[in-house]
């Protein structure tokens, strides 16, 4: 595969890109919301938010995405990425209700994490993840016989990202592979090769090709030509078997539809905007836009970035916007400019599914004793998904 076809993507709706709040087909399944939502208009809701959690006490944690707007933050007990937030709630075994504001997969691998006693809620079933719906059981499971014809299946360890469903983790744990966050890429890929014969080893990286290919090239120092993309919806991935025992990385064919919409005019018009500016980029973000900005990191790194960053520094980030405003307000006091990457907003259309109707509807159904929206993940695909996420803990 060439170059510039590895770094093809799919194109995302234009409506999405540009208000982040329209339908994203791809995942959000069009799930009604099982119960009476209050009205968006309701001027009590803020109130009555705060009345049922205050009811629940103890028996509720709510955990808030990064991600995830400013009215329903104000009501996270903890905020931070997916990982970070799984691990709190498995060390917070006294709560009955871990109520999830962040999107499907965050809330699968919550259920992992925690005792069986604990109930993962969702409130909304609609937030999916456009990029975990790019890799089904189905196709990678189709994926993996392309690679056993090809003759190279012995030869690979799945990698899959934390932003993938449950299933997908199972296949990976299953295949004696790992999961990893985009704070612990390298050592992930760094152990999968370990794995195998030095000369011979590859990596199957699932579902978001950028983190695969960035990781690669700019941590552990292989070529683009390294790099090939499967696509599950052509016959064999779109790739020869010559091209499979070729290649280290097999990258699978999928993106953050957030992250993929910036680029290199982004970065060149915001420099030429505001001179002097540091573009600090997430690794979801295509190679060539994380190879023209200044720093690359997950949302922590970001965010750490920013707290030692000297007063009078200018920032444009490029990650999701609600993440972006916070940190522009929570920084503006210390005399640090911070501003979006690109010129249009972009939100995480499924992440602001969640909204405070829905975490009010959620949170006054457990006061009253009524369980909704249970996320639970079915016990054979947990223990070996669980498999995948404790090898990930166990990374040096
Ligand atoms: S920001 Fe991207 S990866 Fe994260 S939930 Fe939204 S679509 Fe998925």
């Amino acid at each position: 595969m060439t170059t510039a076809q590895s770094l093809d993507v799919q194109p995302t709706p234009l409506a999405l890109l540009l208000l982040g709040r329209e339908a994203d087909p791809r995942s959000e399944r069009g799930v009604e919301c099982p119960g009476d939502l209050p009205s968006p208009s309701d001027p009590d809701l803020v109130e009555r938010a705060r009345a049922a959690k205050e009811k629940l006490g103890d028996k509720v944690f709510v955990l808030g995405h990064h991600y995830q707007r400013d009215k329903v933050i104000q009501f996270a007990d903890v905020t931070g990425d997916s990982f970070k937030l799984a691990r709190d709630a498995a060390a917070r075994p006294e709560a009955e209700y871990i109520v999830f504001c962040g999107v499907h997969f965050m809330a699968e691998s919550a259920d992992i994490l925690t005792g069986d006693d604990q109930k993962v809620v969702l409130p909304d079933l609609a937030a999916g993840c456009s990029m975990a719906d790019m890799a089904t059981a189905e196709q990678v499971a189709e994926c993996w016989d392309v690679l056993t014809e090809a003759g190279v299946a012995d030869q690979v360890v799945p990698v899959s990202y934390m932003n993938s469903s449950a299933d997908i983790k199972a296949f990976t744990g299953r295949h004696g592979g790992t999961i990893c966050t985009s704070s612990n890429a390298e050592r992930a890929l760094g152990w999968a090769f370990e794995q195998r014969e030095p000369s011979a080893g590859k990596v199957l990286f699932l579902p978001d090709q950028h983190l695969g290919r960035n990781t690669a090239v700019r941590d552990l120092g292989m070529s683009l030509e390294d790099c090939v993309v499967y696509n599950p919806h052509k016959p064999n991935g779109g790739l020869s078997a010559g091209q499979l025992r070729d290649a280290k990385m097999i990258l699978w064919r999928g993106h953050c539809s957030v992250h993929g919409r910036f680029s290199v005019e982004s970065v060149n018009d915001v420099r030429e905007r505001i001179p002097g500016v540091n573009v600090l980029v997430h690794p979801e973000c295509k190679h060539e836009v994380v190879a023209a900005a200044d720093y690359v990191g997950s949302t922590e790194y970001i965010i750490k970035a920013l707290e030692a960053a000297p007063a009078g520094s200018k920032w444009a980030i490029g990650t999701e916007l609600n993440l972006v405003r916070r940190l522009a307000n929570r920084f503006a006091a210390e005399d640090k400019e911070i501003v979006f990457l690109d010129k249009t907003v972009c939100f995480c259309s499924t992440m602001n599914r969640i909204d405070l109707p829905h975490l009010v509807w959620t949170l006054e159904s457990l006061a009253e004793g009524s369980l909704v929206n249970r996320i639970q993940v079915d016990p054979e695909t947990e223990k070996y998904a669980k498999l995948a996420l404790e090898r990930m803990l166990a990374l040096p």
